[in-house]
């Protein structure tokens, strides 16, 4: 289980912004795998297991989902998923999802994304989600150097473009935490959000629910985390999502969010007066 041990809220002078802190990227608790034929009639030999692991590819083939045209759209909301993959929570995640055909996007970090996540993956995009990057180590990268930063970003969208076959289009810094090195060295738009800090066990279902409830309004973006074992927010999207809907939200990508709203998101103003980093479509400057 991933347990969040810090939280960074960004002491932006007269910010919006800054709601999160992130779950770790390592995950410890792998069941371990056992050999079905070992049970049976295994007397003889010594305690000499054989792990034979069978991987199953699935041919894919991404399909860029196709866009309304914005006045098409009603009211819009975009959730967003930090710190997978994993196939318990992201598939928990996916499958409420589905029960409600709603989209969301999910940033993954890239070393979650082993092997047997690859399913997972190819699941988000087959359901017209999108899959954006928080980068490779789950750092704080406004410590880093330049050429650490584009180390981080690089792999991350070789590890997701290897999978899918498109790499992100959006980024998520780690813990919220950003510096002008990082939006001088990273091309793709930087993505906060209203978050309600379900990184941590001891906010309950209810308190998710009520907070992103109270937060929602045309063309937010609502930060959550799907890392492994945080079901509280699943529990909590299984009430989120149908009152939403209810309200009359569509739940979205986040590229549908800003085409939606007629916006093309960017990492720095064409001025270079401002920095962006997004916690609504519509919002035209760092401090909102
Ligand atoms: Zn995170």
């Amino acid at each position: 289980m991933n347990i969040c041990k810090r939280a960074m809220l960004l002491a932006l002078t007269g910010g919006i912004l800054m709601t999160t802190g992130c779950a770790g990227s390592d995950s410890s608790s792998q069941t371990p795998q056992s050999s079905a034929a070992d049970t049976t009639t295994t007397t003889t030999t010594a305690a000499t297991t054989t792990t034979t692991t069978t991987t199953t590819t699935t041919a894919f083939t991404f399909t860029e989902p196709e866009l309304k045209e914005p006045s098409e759209y009603g009211k819009v909301i975009a959730l967003t998923f930090d710190d997978g993959p994993n196939t318990s929570t992201t598939n928990a995640v996916l499958d409420v999802l589905e029960k409600y055909d709603a989209r969301a996007s999910f940033f993954l970090i890239g070393n979650n994304i082993t092997e047997d996540c690859h399913e997972v993956m190819k699941r988000t995009v087959s359901m017209g989600c999108e899959i954006n990057s928080h980068s490779l180590t789950h750092s704080y990268m406004n410590t880093m150097k330049p050429d650490e930063i584009v180390a981080e970003m690089d792999a991350t969208a070789k590890l997701i473009e290897d999978v899918i076959g498109v790499g992100p289009k959006f980024f998520r810094p780690p813990y919220i935490a950003v510096n002008y090195t990082m939006w001088d060295n990273i091309d793709i738009p930087f993505i906060s959000g209203y978050g309600c800090n379900d990184w941590d066990p001891k906010v309950t279902t209810e308190q998710r629910v009520e907070t992103v409830l109270s937060q929602a309004k045309d063309g937010a973006i609502i930060l959550l985390h799907d890392a492994q074992g945080n079901y509280q927010t699943v529990e909590a999207l299984e009430q989120i999502i149908p009152e939403l809907q209810a309200q009359g939200y569509e739940l979205v990508t986040l590229t549908e969010l800003f085409h939606a709203k007629g916006v093309t998101p960017k990492a720095v103003e064409e001025t270079y007066t401002d920095y962006m980093i997004y916690s609504y479509a519509e919002q035209t400057s760092t401090w909102g």
